[in-house]
């Protein structure tokens, strides 16, 4: 289970227009932006406008109307963004062994370039 939402970390200030950000797509219910410490040529950081933690919390309390804004925000902003073409990669980090670091759901896309595996194996 999540804990609770701490409406003070980064992306609520952002959504609240308390820190700048750069947005590639906006929702009814969702917001994407640039993720500030790129790691692909593409990364953009999609969120869903209400004060959830992270998926758990997500699929359990939000509306039906939020998530099903939330996925086409994402596949809207991957069209955008021209990642669909050639392939893109979807990752949200959930809790402390993802190492989420923003306690706030994010699904970053990555695109723009080979992406390689989707996890190191142990001992690479
Ligand atoms: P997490 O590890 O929680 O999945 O990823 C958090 C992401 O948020 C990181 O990729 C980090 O670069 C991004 N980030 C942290 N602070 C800010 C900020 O103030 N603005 C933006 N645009 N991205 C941020």
């Amino acid at each position: 289970m999540a804990a609770a939402y701490d409406s003070n970390n980064i992306f609520a200030k952002i959504l609240r227009g308390e820190i700048p950000s750069k947005k590639v797509h906006e929702s009814a219910h969702s917001l994407a932006f640039l993720d500030i410490n790129p790691l692909a040529p593409v990364h953009v950081l999609v969120i869903p406008k209400g004060a959830y933690v992270d998926f758990d919390d997500f699929s359990a309390r939000a509306p039906d109307a939020e998530i099903a804004d939330y996925v086409k925000a994402i596949g809207d902003t991957a069209r955008k963004v021209g990642v669909d073409a050639d392939g893109y990669r979807l990752l949200s980090n959930c809790g402390a062994n993802a190492n989420q670091e923003v306690p706030h759901l994010h699904v970053h896309i990555f695109g723009g370039r080979m992406l390689g595996r989707m996890l190191k194996r142990d001992g690479e």
